[in-house]
């Protein structure tokens, strides 16, 4: 070290995949009481210009002083990471072993990474008078933009900033313009504790709740300190109106609320549930919002003005001023998990900052991960149970169909279309599920079964039809179909299997008369194309749903009484050990769509496995049950949540290159790992072994505790950082949700 009494040096967090921070001068002019913890300086870096955080400042630097480059500027006057977030983000990258410095650059708003523009610590809002909501907007005919501004405006009831206003293109004049008709007012934003109305939040009077839901919602606002509280709560047994109730609990005593939801389960709807309920603000931030857009959200819930967070999965790292309670929906949902990069768990982190901000977190599921189970049978976490549908609806009944040796007309069986049709009679609504996007999986041919694979991943590649083409789902490389096989030059190439453009298609030819109504991430890609479709399902109209797990998630279609599903079979063999978990989770969540409203629901299950297991557990019993039964399976092959494991994965456009790699760290570990008694699986090939173009390899480490797993991970990161390995990328996944 070397000592420099009276320079200040201060450490700066990068977003660079580096492990470390690194040391800066300060000009003259910049006090270190500037430097706080979390604020946004930006640096030079190599030959760029960075953006980075201040870590802290400190009188030490192992560099000499006059090797050290001077920060270019202080960007903000208060830290844009307050001190809840760093906390959190610091313990985020030890856990996850991610260098700090893209931790916290993705706990700032995108606008905020790479700009050099102010995160707005104090500003004018502006917001429409009575007047203002109320003008006929023709009046506005000969003043264009006047007119467009004012229903801009009109979109966002709560008023907006003036930045954000001029990234609109609503300028200073127009602003005056509508501001002197008195069709807008200012409202002066400060970082001051906002006075909401805390005795006065309802907008709506709630329903009231039946014994189960008020005994939960009566054992979380009794929480006021760190608890994680398991809601599991069967499909349409009302858990959303337990979180409204233990949030208005919450607003009531002047606290922020944060909701946190899974990635497609964030529809309009639902976060119109959630304003319509409250006389509070409610902001929202996920992935269909501009950049702008969420930059407001995040500055309004940091200043404290936002009283209900809602967010997929890196809402939650929203700085808020005093958080009194965190909702995680549908806990056991995967996009909670980040696949790549920074590959946290948000169901996890919203546990670790609920202890670290010292407030409730409340798990909700009608299908809970075997984790919070297991955690909630060791009463480490309070178990809520609801095992009644709310309200008018009772639990759907279930048909298992053995189609062995069936006869099928396009993949359904002759009793599943009359349902379809006795459904349809009875002006309901039908949903036919089917895991599969897509015309068809496969593109054959007839004469010599041939089939179309992805050159960059060795895999079939799926047939679209709207638009025409050839699409790898796992590197999304597309291709027009060909129209000759390649190897024997015949044109009779054949879709071979069935997806859901596929199923749509046939289902239109055999019920003409009926909308046919498909959901599923291409279908839904326009902006607003979800939204859309919402609204005619909720029209009430008779029609089939055909859609993929994106129609399972969380929807209330109170019209749907038939619950379809064609091919579960698939997810009953797969090398995963999650698999059957994850498909029986999919199966209760499909299936719980049926019957939501007063009519009694059926679910029609075709299998051809009509006596696995599964299937047997789930329908006679519950899902409760199932998860008791394969906690025991999991605990005979000691796999989580009976220990924990890590995977260790490498990629390389040659394979020995990948393979090697492993084979090295294999060697440098195993006398640690055998003394640590952590166990090694592997080097072996990834269960995608190649994907765009780039060959896989993976070693699965499987530990007794958390901290055996770390004590050999740390230093093995530390080494593979040295290693400066060019030919071979390399990624640690820590408690992976899939092994793929
Ligand atoms: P879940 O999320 O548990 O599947 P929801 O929260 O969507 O269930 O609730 C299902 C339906 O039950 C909704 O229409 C909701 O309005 C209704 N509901 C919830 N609680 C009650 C209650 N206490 N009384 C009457 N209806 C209720
Ligand atoms: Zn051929
Ligand atoms: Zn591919």
């Amino acid at each position: 070290m070397v000592k420099h009494p009276v320079k200040t040096i201060v450490k700066v967090a990068l977003p660079v995949p580096l492990r470390k921070v690194f040391d800066y001068t300060v000009p003259a002019n910049v006090a270190p009481s500037d430097l706080q913890a979390g604020t946004r300086v930006q640096v030079p870096f190599g030959k760029r210009t960075l953006i980075g955080i201040v870590q802290g400042v400190t009188q030490d630097s192992a560099i000499e002083l006059t090797a050290l480059k001077s920060i270019k500027e202080v960007l903000d006057d208060c830290p844009a990471l307050t001190p809840e977030i760093m906390a959190l983000c610091n313990w985020a990258a030890q856990y996850y072993h991610h260098p700090i410095g893209e931790v916290y650059s993705q706990a700032i708003p995108t606008l905020l990474r790479n700009q050099n523009i102010p995160m707005l610590a104090k500003s004018v809002r502006w917001q429409l008078t009575q007047k203002g909501r109320l003008l006929g907007l023709e009046q506005l005919n000969r003043a264009k933009k006047q007119q467009e501004a004012l229903a801009f405006l009109r979109e966002h009831p709560v008023g907006l900033h003036e930045p954000i206003l001029k990234s609109f293109n609503i300028t200073q004049a127009i602003i005056k313009a509508l501001h002197e008709k008195g069709l807008i007012e200012p409202h002066e934003e400060t970082t001051s504790h906002p006075q909401r109305q805390a005795d006065n939040c309802l907008a709506e009077t709630p329903l009231s709740l039946n014994p189960e839901q008020a005994r939960a919602v009566n054992q979380i606002n009794q929480t006021q300190t760190f608890q994680v509280l398991a809601l599991e709560g069967i499909t349409g047994s009302g858990k959303t109106e337990v979180y409204l109730h233990a949030i208005e609990h919450c607003l009531r005593r002047n606290r922020q609320a944060l909701v946190l939801v899974p990635e497609i389960g964030l529809t309009p709807q639902t976060i119109n549930h959630f304003k319509r309920r409250f006389n509070a603000p409610v902001v929202s931030l996920h992935s269909n919002l501009s950049d702008k857009e969420r930059l407001d959200s995040w500055n309004r819930s940091r200043l404290g003005g936002a009283a209900v967070i809602i967010g997929t999965r890196s809402a939650l790292f929203t700085a808020t001023q005093n958080l009194g309670l965190i909702v995680v929906d549908e806990e056991h949902d995967l996009s909670y998990k980040q696949q790549e990069g920074f590959r946290f768990n948000a169901r996890d982190l919203a546990i670790i900052r609920a202890q670290q901000e010292n407030i409730p977190v409340v798990l909700g599921s009608a299908t809970p991960s075997l984790e919070t189970s297991q955690n909630a049978q060791l009463k480490r976490y309070q178990h809520l149970y609801l095992s009644q549908r709310a309200g008018q609806a009772s639990t759907p009944k279930f048909r298992i169909q053995d189609i062995r040796q069936k006869a099928l007309t396009h993949g359904l069986s002759p009793e599943l279309l009359k349902e379809i049709k006795d459904c349809l009679r009875k002006e309901q609504q039908a949903l036919v599920f089917i895991n599969r996007r897509g015309f068809s999986p496969v593109l054959m041919c007839h004469d010599c079964g041939w089939l179309k694979e992805c050159p960059h991943c060795e895999h079939r590649m799926t047939l679209h039809n709207s638009p025409p083409h050839l699409h790898c789902h796992h590197c999304n490389y597309q291709l027009r179909p060909p129209k000759h096989c390649a190897q024997c030059k015949s044109t009779d190439l054949r879709p071979i299997g069935m997806g859901t453009e596929r199923l749509e298609e046939n289902l239109s030819q055999l019920f003409p008369d009926t909308a046919v109504i498909r959901i599923d991430r291409d279908s839904t890609q326009r902006k607003y194309a979800m939204q859309q479709h919402l609204a005619r399902i909720n029209s009430g109209e008779p029609c089939i749903l055909v859609g993929t797990q994106m129609l399972a998630k969380g929807h209330h279609f109170p019209k749907v009484t038939l619950v379809a599903i064609c091919d579960l079979d698939s997810g009953l063999f797969s090398a995963d050990f999650r698999a059957t978990e994850h498909t029986a989770q999919l199966l209760m969540q499909v299936a719980g769509r049926a019957g939501r409203g007063s009519e009694q629901g059926v679910v029609f299950l075709q299998t051809h496995q009509p006596d696995h297991p599964m299937f047997q557990v789930l329908l006679q019993h519950s899902y409760h049950e199932f998860a008791k039964q394969l906690i025991i399976e999991r605990k005979c092959l000691g796999m989580p949540p009976f220990g924990h494991i890590a995977l260790l994965k490498s990629e390389s456009i040659t394979p020995s290159a990948a393979e090697n790699f492993l084979h090295q760290v294999e060697k440098w570990l195993a006398a640690t790992a055998s003394a640590l008694g952590v166990e090694l699986w592997g080097p072996a090939p990834a269960l995608m072994p190649k994907k765009a173009g780039r060959y896989r390899f993976q070693i699965l480490f499987k530990a007794q505790t958390r901290r055996q797993l770390h004590q050999l991970l740390t230093p093995l990161v530390t080494h593979l950082d040295n290693q400066n390995e060019r030919q071979v990328r390399w990624n640690l996944d820590i408690d992976p949700v899939t092994l793929d």
